[in-house]
């Protein structure tokens, strides 16, 4: 090949950053202007021209044109500069990308696999250039973030989640393999709109959607082997709960609405105790909201309890309430409710309202993840406040629009007791005198270590014990500095370290409860487990991979 398709091509382009030497080896001399930068002042100049843009959508779309670029810089600047940008290639930025995507597509990203592909989807995966697939984000589009149906350009979500894969949990970009499964849309907008880019029909239910999601997992694991992480992202309600369910036993997959969340909101929890006392045991939960992230959180909790007092799960749920739009869920509406939500009817009085619920319950942990905004109204936090000396407050709902209360209604409402995380990040609060640091109960804290930790220690099935393991191991890392300013996540600056930490401990959980299959790795582990983690876990930090200076840029 010649030096100018070197140039395009994004996996070993470096732009400015080849060197003399490589520039006659690889038969770029010329084609270059003269100057030679390096990768720090490509950063520089990079970050520089990111910041000219006023518009959040026009960052994206610049770092998008730089993925298709300059791979490595793309992911060099995404690690260097992760709390700037990770809102650009993620929520909210990456929502109204989804809902333009259509107007600003320029270069296909990602695998498209529709109705049209029906009993031809192996071949289509094999259309694919590499070869070797790790990670699988998948999304049929019905739910992106709280945006609702956006179809098939739900694609920037599964783009979106998997460089923070690599940004965050250091997976190689190579291995990561994002698809979007369309089965056709209910939003007229878009099936009105003379640029969108998916299947212009209703959404294909029943028999018809079954099939085609049951020729698509069995077609990934024929393709890509048992150990392939599949990961469920941004479903509709009804679809995540049974897809999870019918293929967790027979697949290795996760679905980060409902389990990610759970993750990362026990985690937060966990810390939490540290500021507000007791054990999880301790306490009493109030959700508003029981879809996937308010029942998977729910169980999760119920789980650690369980875990921690070795009491069964049935008794341990008792003391975790939730609220839907119906008001409490009590054993009355046992015959009309969901099957996600039977776990949760409890022997109660009906309830019609939160603040009544609240009344009723006197919960010391309210979490909010009903997708509906303002709904922690004054009283509702007052009440909380009157009950507890420090209430923990979640209001996890996306975008900040959405959000249950700011974290400013928080504190003041409760005149500085409540402990307060949020799903959307909310700045500092200063209230009489003190400065409040809200924590953002980010589901990128768990996802890239937890999927890291699986496909490292070769897992084939995903285990609650090893999501438990996920959240411990996030909590531990919050140190008594971060206590001191009120913070129950520790700061994202040190994403990949947490990561790898994580990814520690879910293989040390897999290898324990011994799902996994990895000839190499069982060796070390049989010799000697602990040599085991602490060389996975040096490995991990050392994954730096994205200097221009650690891996030529050599072609193959
Ligand atoms: P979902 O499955 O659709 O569930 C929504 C739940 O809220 C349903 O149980 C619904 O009740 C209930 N609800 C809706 N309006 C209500 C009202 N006015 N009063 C009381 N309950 C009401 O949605 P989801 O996937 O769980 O997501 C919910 C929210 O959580 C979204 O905004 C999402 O962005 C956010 N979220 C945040 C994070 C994070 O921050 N890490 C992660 C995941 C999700 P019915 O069941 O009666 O319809
Ligand atoms: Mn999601």
């Amino acid at each position: 090949a010649s030096g100018h398709t070197l140039l395009r091509d994004p996996r070993y382009n470096k732009g400015l950053a080849f060197t003399e030497k490589e520039r006659d080896s690889h038969y770029v001399r010329g084609l270059l202007p003269p100057a030679i930068f390096t990768q720090e002042l490509q950063e520089k100049r990079l970050m520089h021209n990111l910041r000219q843009y006023d518009v959040p959508l026009h960052k994206y779309i610049a770092l998008m044109d730089l993925q298709e670029r300059n791979e490595r810089l793309f992911y060099k600047i995404l690690i260097e500069n992760v709390e700037e940008l990770l809102p650009v290639v993620y929520t909210p930025t990456v929502g109204e990308a989804c809902q333009k995507y259509g107007s600003i597509y320029r270069r296909p990203q990602g695998l498209y696999i529709s109705l049209k592909e029906k009993g031809k989807i192996l071949e289509v995966l094999k259309n694919w250039p590499e070869k070797t697939i790790q990670v699988i984000v998948v999304t049929d589009g019905e739910r992106i973030l709280g945006l609702g149906d956006l179809g098939c350009q739900g694609m920037g979500i599964p783009v979106g989640k998997l460089s923070l894969y690599t940004a965050l949990g250091g997976v190689r970009p190579s291995a990561c393999l994002p698809i979007t499964i369309d089965v056709g849309t209910n939003n007229e907008k878009l099936l009105n709109d003379e640029f969108y880019i998916g299947l212009r029909q209703k959404r294909a239910t029943g028999k018809e959607y079954a099939e085609l999601l049951e020729e698509f997992m069995h077609a990934v694991k024929q393709n890509y082997g048992e150990k392939v992480l599949v990961q469920f992202e941004d479903f509709a309600n009804h679809n995540a709960f049974e897809l999870l369910d019918k293929y967790s036993s027979s697949h290795l997959v996760f679905n980060d609405d409902i389990q990610g969340t759970a993750s990362v909101v026990l985690a937060g929890l966990l810390a939490s105790l540290k500021l507000i006392g007791g054990t999880l045991a301790d306490h009493t939960f109030l959700f508003l909201g029981a879809g996937e992230a308010g029942t998977g959180i729910a169980e999760l909790i119920a789980l650690e309890i369980s875990k921690q007092t070795k009491a069964p799960v049935e008794e341990t749920r008792k003391k975790i309430w939730l609220v839907d739009s119906k008001g409490l869920i009590v054993s009355s509406r046992q015959q009309s409710l969901q099957h996600f939500k039977k776990p949760w009817a409890h022997e109660h009085e009906p309830v019609k309202d939160l603040l009544n619920a609240v009344k009723a319950i006197k919960p010391t942990v309210l979490i909010g993840t009903s997708g509906v905004g303002k709904t922690f109204t004054k009283e509702v936090v007052e009440a909380m406040a009157s009950l507890n000396k420090k209430p923990l407050i979640f209001a996890l709902s996306n975008p900040t629009s959405q959000s249950e209360c700011t974290a400013e209604e928080a504190y003041t409402w409760s005149k500085g007791k409540a402990i307060f995380a949020s799903g959307s990040p909310f700045d500092p609060v200063e209230y009489e005198g003190k400065v409040f640091v809200p924590g953002q109960g980010n589901n990128a804290y768990i996802f890239p270590g937890l999927g890291l930790g699986l496909i490292m220690s070769g897992a084939i099935r995903v285990r609650d014990e090893m999501l438990l393991a996920a959240s411990e191991a996030l909590a531990a890392q919050v140190s008594q500095e971060h206590y001191d300013k009120g913070l129950i996540y520790p700061p994202f600056t040190n994403i990949r370290k947490i990561s790898a930490n994580i990814a520690a401990s879910v293989a040390a959980k897999t290898y324990e409860l011994g799902e996994f299959h990895c000839e190499m790795c069982f060796v070390q582990l049989k010799q000697n487990f602990l040599v085991f983690v602490l060389n996975f876990f040096l490995c991990l930090v050392d994954r730096s991979g994205f200097s221009s200076t650690s891996t030529k840029g050599s072609r193959q």
